[in-house]
C-alpha cells in the first residue's frame, strides 16, 4: 500500500510541475502584447535585398536593373539617347565585323 502512495505522490507531483511549467509558458507568451514580431510593410514595395530584374536595352545591348531603365513601348533602355535613336529607327550599334564591299 506504501508503495501506491508515494507513485501517486509522484505521478501528482509531476503533474503539478507539468502544471506550473505550463502555466509559465503561458505567461510567457501572452506577457509581451506590444513586442510581437512586425509585419511587413504593406505597401506592396520590394523587399530590400531582393534581386532586381535585368532588362536588356535592344538598341545598345546593355543590362541593367528595370527600375533604372527606361521604359518605351515595351521596351528598356539605357539612357534616353537610346531610346530616341531606337524610335527614330537608328540601326543598333553595329558589333565589330561588318565585311566592306
Ligand atoms: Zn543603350
Amino acid at each position: 500500500m506504501s508503495l501506491l502512495a508515494s507513485l501517486f505522490r509522484i505521478v501528482v507531483l509531476g503533474l503539478l510541475v507539468w502544471l506550473v511549467g505550463r502555466l509559465f509558458r503561458g505567461l510567457a507568451r501572452a506577457a509581451p502584447p506590444t513586442a510581437g514580431p512586425r509585419a511587413a510593410s504593406p505597401t506592396g514595395t520590394r523587399a530590400p535585398g531582393t534581386p532586381e530584374r535585368l532588362v536588356r536595352d535592344p538598341h545598345c545591348g546593355v543590362a541593367l536593373p528595370q527600375s533604372r531603365a527606361i521604359a518605351w513601348n515595351g521596351e528598356f533602355f539605357c539612357s534616353e539617347a537610346c531610346r530616341s535613336a531606337h524610335a527614330a529607327g537608328a540601326p543598333a550599334a553595329r558589333r565589330g565585323a561588318a565585311p566592306s564591299a
